[in-house]
């Protein structure tokens, strides 16, 4: 029998012990409850489970008996309390916050000082003696509620507060007194009623059981729906919504909101860092509504409070093994702590505190490698503003993310989507809200007049990576002629700038970016990861220069040496094209034997950097057209001609890879020559031969390989006798993964070309898919991943995982790879883990990703696991 409603419990005390975890509570409810049993200052209040919001997703209404035990959990709350909720003595408030499982900060609405009416708000500000409190808190209400609840434009309620600040000639909202506000009150009550009709409700129980729903429904809102698309939340978990008692950080001077991290999430420096306001509720702190204090200000404000902070602080830390990101309230001194969470920090922070965290005994080295996004460890080598050149800094401000960014200069997040199709936008804002948060993720950087290390711009931008300038006081922006000042200099929309989320530093024009190529915490870290990874690492380079920088970086081979881009060259295409034009085999190999030095010297190059480790190079794969100019640029009948009949319908699966090679084989001779002398020469100059391994790309059948082996083979004996080399295959086709026990026996090894598999698994052509059809499939929800830059795990992953069995069937020392662009990627690199494979091969930037993605697969499978701590 399936329980019925009845059965279910949807409502959990935050001092009971839950039966579930964040799944059931979300990370909020989780967190709450949790402190509130570590004997932490947490108000009273209870959670409504995600079962509920589930429910609710799925009927449109309530479940059964909720509303019955929201009465419950109300009368507990009260006795708990002693206050009344709805009453005008001393009536309780309560707030309603949403909370998933997964934090989605600023996601989704709360509301605050419900219970609030014009009695309560009367009753409350006589025995407080507080009418300014009492007015200041029932504003907030029904703005909140008018907003979440109705739907109401917030800049209605906005207006209305500016309009009044002006009339009584006042620059802050808390110069506004107890007389002033409940003006506010009246006025905001009858911006309510216009636009709906009716009056703002004075019943308690109405207000908290509307705003529970209201939480339900904003799981669908627009920002929340972005917000999980970029990072990959499903929607089906619905949200938690926690019912709290309030504290009041707007009671006077002695009280105070803010938020408070246990370390600093931009360095990762061991001191407490954040943002406070005195007389402030909320999230006044990151909506910068006031230029907020910094948390060592505290200390001098209210010393008690900020003792008590830095101590919860320190027990937080200890209990979830992992730096916070605490809001908490004042209230007359008395210290609350409303929410904590594992503090979303840049990338070299996350370095800096996994180490910090392994020498103070916290964690081991294996929660320590398992804890870092390997996607964000791209973003610690930021680019920087070259020290040798000379910038002028036109303003400066917080640096609240670390890195450089160049730009054309957008004011809105709308306008920064469109134009970053076109060119690289910094996102310049007076602050920014979670309605900009499309705009945040295609600018470079973002750059505020207002907040600080806490605002949202600061946040978010620490999350992405990407560079942020906030609170720069000497930026002023005037949308109504697309214009900015900072400084003294006047900036047009669409003008470049420069900013260093580094320094604080924003600068007029394009100043000289640097990408610095090592850093110690990175190097400690990926240390760590290398001694718990049993997958290789190899990176895709095509010359020297990236060879070297794949090798700083720890590759440990070179996995792919595309050979076509040394046919591009300046001095060489006109020779390329005069061997493509040659009338017949003897006038091609004369121009193919003035190929032959350039290639060999780019191999000599490329061996020479990779000294002891193996260097894949891959034979000429593209279709011979490509170097040819189009018909209408040609400078000969004869080029027009050889052009039209190298015309092909659909080149993506036209005369490429081996289909090439078999046809000219004079090219690939040249090519596996030039390999050879490349190969004598540096064994005879260092006295050690380079690892060489000759791959022959989209073979489709067992007998291409085979002939090419004999070509493979014949060349090398001939050119380079005793010299040792691979000879092996690209499987980029499905007929290949399918049949690689027939290829095998040709093969020394086989490296899945993971970009083509793709493409010919999926009869996808990359280039009509991303951005076409592939952008609307994953919108609406059809695929769940881009399959070019996530390895399509079920299909193309199964041809991976069974063209590597069935190869090592015949062949068991066979070595396997991929050399596609998702052998950097995360999730695609677990896969290759658990599939057996030797090593992965990708850019030389994603070499560090690799390695500690790597590592963090070999972990998993150990069965050593790390879970984020609260929401
Ligand atoms: P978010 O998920 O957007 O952070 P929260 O539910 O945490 O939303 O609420 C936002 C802010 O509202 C909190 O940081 C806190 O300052 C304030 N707040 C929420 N509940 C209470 C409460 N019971 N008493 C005082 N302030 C509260
Ligand atoms: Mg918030
Ligand atoms: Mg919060």
């Amino acid at each position: 029998m399936t329980p019925t409603a009845l059965d279910t419990r949807y409502i959990y005390d935050f001092v009971e012990e839950p039966p579930g975890g964040r799944e059931l509570l979300g990370g909020k409810g989780l967190g709450l409850s949790e402190m509130m049993r570590l004997g932490l200052p947490v108000p009273r209040g209870f959670t409504v489970t995600t079962d509920a919001s589930r429910a609710y997703m799925e009927t449109g209404a309530f479940p059964a008996d909720l509303d019955e035990q929201l009465e419950d959990a109300l009368e507990r709350l009260e006795r708990a309390t002693g206050t009344r909720f709805g009453s005008s003595e001393k009536p309780l408030l309560v707030s309603v916050r949403s909370g998933a499982a997964i934090s989605m900060p600023g996601m989704m609405d709360s509301i605050l000082d419900l219970g609030l009416s014009d009695s309560a708000a009367e009753g409350m500000s006589r025995t407080t003696g507080n009418a300014q409190f009492a007015y200041d808190s029932y504003r907030r209400l029904i703005q909140m509620y008018g907003e979440v609840v109705e739907g109401i434009d917030a800049e209605r309620f906005e207006h209305a507060l500016s309009t009044l600040k002006h009339e009584r000639g006042v620059l802050e909202d808390t110069e506004l007194d107890g007389s002033d506000l409940r003006e506010l009150v009246r006025r905001y009550k009858r911006i309510y009623r216009d636009a709906l009709g009716h009056e703002f409700p004075q019943d308690a129980r109405a207000q908290l059981r509307a705003a529970v729903e209201a939480v339900f429904r904003s799981w669908e809102n627009p920002r929340a729906r972005t917000y999980r698309q970029l990072n990959d939340i499903p929607g089906s978990i619905g949200t938690a919504v926690n019912v709290v008692q309030m504290v009041f950080g707007n009671a006077g001077t002695r009280s105070a909101s803010g938020v408070a991290f246990s370390r600093d999430p931009a360095s990762g420096g061991r001191d407490p860092h954040g943002e406070f306001l005195l007389d402030a509720q909320g999230e006044d702190v990151v909506a910068g509504i006031r230029a907020p204090q910094p948390l060592e200000r505290l200390q001098d404000e209210l010393p008690a409070a900020y003792t008590e902070l830095k101590s919860a602080l320190n027990a937080l830390e200890r209990r979830y093994r992992d730096v916070q990101d605490v809001e908490f309230t004042i209230e007359e001194g008395a210290l609350f702590i409303l929410q904590t969470r594992s503090a979303k920090r840049t990338a070299a922070a996350a370095l800096r505190i996994a180490i910090d965290m392994v020498d103070e005994g916290l964690i081991s080295r294996e929660e320590a490698v398992l804890r870092i996004d390997p996607s964000m460890l791209e973003h610690v080598l930021h680019p920087m503003i070259d020290t040798r050149a000379t910038v002028t800094a036109a303003a400066t401000g917080v640096p609240a993310s670390p890195g450089a960014a160049v730009g054309a200069v957008v004011f809105t997040a709308d306008e920064a989507a469109r134009r970053s199709v076109r060119e690289p936008v910094i996102l310049v804002r007076f602050d920014t809200t979670p309605d900009d948060i499309h705009g945040l993720a295609a600018a470079q950087g973002v750059l505020t007049a207002h907040g600080g290390m806490a605002s949202h711009a600061a946040v978010v931008a620490r999350g992405m990576g990407k560079p942020c300038v906030a609170g720069c006081d000497a930026l002023q922006i005037d949308e109504s002629t697309g214009t900015c000042t900072l400084g003294s200099v006047t900036v047009r929309e669409g003008e470049t700038i420069t900013i260093d989320g580094s320094t604080g530093r924003a600068i007029v024009g394009a100043a000289p970016l640097v990408v610095p190529d090592s850093s110690p915490d990175l190097d400690i870290v990926l240390a760590w990861a290398d001694a718990f990874r049993t997958l290789g690492v190899r990176a895709n380079a095509d010359t020297p220069a990236d060879a070297a920088r794949a090798r700083a970086f720890g590759a440990e081979g070179i996995g792919l040496v595309r050979t076509e881009h040394m046919f591009f060259g300046e001095e060489r295409l006109p020779v390329v094209q005069e061997m493509i034009l040659a009338a017949d085999e003897t006038a091609r190999r004369a121009a193919l034997e003035r190929l032959l030095p350039f290639q060999q010297a780019d191999f000599e190059g490329i061996f020479d950097t990779m000294r002891g480790l193996p260097v894949t190079i891959r034979l000429l794969d593209p279709p011979l057209h490509e170097f040819l100019p189009a018909e209408t640029d040609a400078t000969s009948e004869r080029m027009r001609e050889r052009i039209r009949a190298l015309r092909e319908t659909n080149p993506m699966l036209g005369t490429r890879g081996c289909r090439l090679g078999l046809q000219w084989p004079e090219i690939y001779e040249m090519q596996v020559r030039a390999i050879a002398r490349a190969a004598k020469a540096v064994a005879a100059r260092t006295g050690e031969p380079p690892r060489v391994e000759i791959m022959h790309p989209l073979i489709a059948y067992a007998e291409e390989l085979h002939r090419l082996r004999d070509l493979t083979e014949h060349v090398m004996d001939d050119e380079a006798p005793g010299v040792p080399y691979l000879c092996g295959t690209m499987i980029e086709l499905p007929r290949a993964a399918l049949r690689a026990a027939d290829i095998a026996p040709y093969a020394d090894f086989f490296s899945f070309g993971t970009n083509d598999l793709t493409q010919t698994a999926l009869g996808m052509s990359r280039d009509d898919a991303e951005g076409k059809f592939l952008a609307a499939y994953l919108e609406r929800g059809v695929i769940e991943h881009d399959p070019f830059a996530t390895l399509d795990r079920e299909g193309v992953g199964e041809l991976v995982a069974l063209g590597t069995s069935r190869g090592r069937s015949v062949k068991p020392e066979l070595e396997v790879g991929i050399c596609g662009e998702h052998g950097g990627d995360p999730d695609s690199i677990a896969f290759c883990h658990h599939a057996g494979l030797d090593y992965v091969s990708c850019s030389p930037f994603r070499v560090p990703v690799a390695r500690l993605a790597a590592a963090q697969a070999a972990l998993a499978e150990r069965g050593t696991t790390y879970e984020v701590a609260g929401g």
